[in-house]
């Protein structure tokens, strides 16, 4: 059995309240542990060591400084790998597979790529004529922010946080951490890294809890934050929004997603099948950047059904360490109820189940575990809620097409704007759809690969503002404008 205490000014410490709360393995239901909830005590404690520390010994270093230390921090996780593999495996139950090759190394690459592409980064400056021919130099000047609450979900635990710890000590601030309730483990190892590592205290800190009137919401409405860093669902960033509003706190938010993939029929088919399998059943389902709508054109969609469900049917079930497994059960038994739900409404909808739609057998031991099948369906009306709103399951919706303005109409038809994934070989037309698609990214026969150095997030209600290499420096530093008559 373990605990998860928050971290806090360098010391792992338990709720004044006694309050926990139970870490249940999602592979069997077991119990892995108990989790420390946060009061109004421990993200005062929390904020108030991030506040200090703002002025400490951390605001003595310089950026080449920090870039060190945070290098140190990324040596460190790949030291400790097993670790944070183990942790990530036995929270998510995702294979170990995959957090081998992308939860665990991204959550180191993250501290260095950030902190070396900031470092890199020039700021303006520029040289004025004035009347009396002396000049003046008008230059930018960046600080810290200050202190940053940060707020994960529980689909990429450690790559996500990392992704926004990183460049927020690469600038200069303080964290305050809210891991998501289902998944404690990670951002907790990582405050021990930060000890190992000589990072000074209070500069990372983690607060446990649930979100609405627990940590989440109590870190969020607390006056002494001076920006929220959110990724969750899009819901849960207009609360967020609405506790930033008061005190005019900046915000950064990654949210929901419907995203579509288009297969269109002069795509290469084997790639663009391989391709729709990885975006519509890695970490069963359970991507921000998924595909849950898939559009293909007509010439190719028969053939295209038969063979994504031909790689459906090939997924093997099973735990994180057994080496024939490649899809992982959901995280919760409250989300496999949320995904069936869904699986229900689809029949109800008058979708044709091409495959799945139900629980696996999978005996025991893993009979109180959250596992799912995957599930295509074909036939649904473009209005029905499957089609529509994020189910954010192994599970997507296959529709033919049979022009192009057509296929950017029904994949812009969506409230949200995450990504797009375009399969096809005709490059003038892959880049008519890239400019015509409403998202904040656009693959072209490829997903998830990307350059950390380059812009991340969504439009319209999946996320406000970009970050990811130079990117987020806009809202990680506060850019002071500074004119010297010379
Ligand atoms: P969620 O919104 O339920 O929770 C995210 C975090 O917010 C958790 O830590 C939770 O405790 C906290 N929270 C909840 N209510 C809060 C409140 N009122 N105040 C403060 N904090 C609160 O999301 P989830 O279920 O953990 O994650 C799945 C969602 O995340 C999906 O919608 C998915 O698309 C989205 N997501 C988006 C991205 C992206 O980059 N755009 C990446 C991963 C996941």
């Amino acid at each position: 059995m373990q605990e998860f205490r928050h971290f806090i000014n360098g010391k792992f410490v338990g709720s004044a309240s006694g309050v926990v709360f139970d870490n249940r393995n999602p592979v069997d239901g077991s119990l892995i542990g108990q989790i420390h909830e946060a009061g109004p005590a421990e993200v005062n404690a929390a904020v108030s060591a991030a506040r200090e520390a703002l002025t400490g010994p951390w605001a003595q270093l310089t950026q080449a400084q920090r870039t060190l230390l945070l290098q140190r921090v990324a040596a460190r996780i790949t030291e400790r790998f097993e670790d944070f593999l183990r942790a990530e495996c036995l929270d998510t139950g995702k294979p170990a597979t995959m957090a081998r090759e992308v939860d665990i190394p991204r959550g180191a690459a993250n501290f260095t790529a950030f902190a070396e592409t900031l470092a890199a980064h020039p700021t303006e400056s520029f040289q004025l004529d004035t009347p009396d021919g002396a000049g003046a130099l008008n230059y930018g000047l960046r600080g810290p922010k200050g202190v940053i609450a940060v707020i994960c979900p529980w689909n990429l635990p450690l790559l996500l946080m990392t992704f926004k710890v990183g460049p927020a000590l690469a600038c200069g601030n303080t964290v305050v951490v809210k891991p998501s309730e289902e998944t404690p483990a990670t951002a907790t190892l990582l405050g021990e890294v930060m000890n190992e590592c000589g990072v000074p205290a209070g500069v990372y800190n983690v607060v446990h809890g649930l979100g609405p009137q627990s940590a989440g919401e109590l870190l969020t409405s607390h006056a002494g934050i001076d920006a929220i860093t959110f990724t969750g669902e899009t819901r849960t960033g207009e609360h967020i929004m609405r506790a930033a509003s008061v005190g005019l706190r900046n915000i950064s938010m990654e949210c929901g997603g419907k995203n579509p993939g288009i297969v269109f029929a002069d795509c290469d088919l084997d790639k663009a099948v391989e391709g729709t399998m990885r975006s519509a059943f890695l970490n069963c389902g359970q991507v921000c950047l998924g595909t849950e709508r898939v559009y293909v054109e007509r010439p190719v969609f028969d053939e295209f059904v038969t063979r994504l469900k031909l790689g459906a049917a090939r997924l093997s079930p099973g735990a994180p360490d057994d080496a024939n497994a490649n899809f992982g059960p959901l995280i919760s038994r409250e989300h496999q109820a949320k995904v069936l739900s869904y699986y229900r409404l689809a029949t109800a909808e008058g979708a044709t189940v091409e495959i799945g739609g139900g629980v696996p057998e999978m005996g025991a031991p893993f009979d109180g575990g959250a596992w799912i099948e995957p599930t295509i369906w074909t036939g649904l009306a473009d209005d029905a809620r499957v089609v529509t709103e994020e189910i954010f399951g192994p599970c997507c919706h296959v529709r033919p097409f049979d022009r192009e303005d057509e296929v950017v109409g029904l994949a812009n038809d969506t409230r949200y704007g995450l990504c797009a994934v375009v399969w096809t070989q005709n490059v003038a037309r892959a880049a008519r759809m890239a400019a015509s698609l409403e998202v904040g990214l656009v693959w072209i026969n490829s997903w998830y690969l990307r350059d950390l150095r380059t812009a991340f997030g969504g439009a319209k209600q999946s996320g406000i503002g970009r970050e990811g290499g130079i990117h987020g420096l806009e809202f990680y530093t506060e850019l002071k404008n500074v004119c010297v008559k010379l």
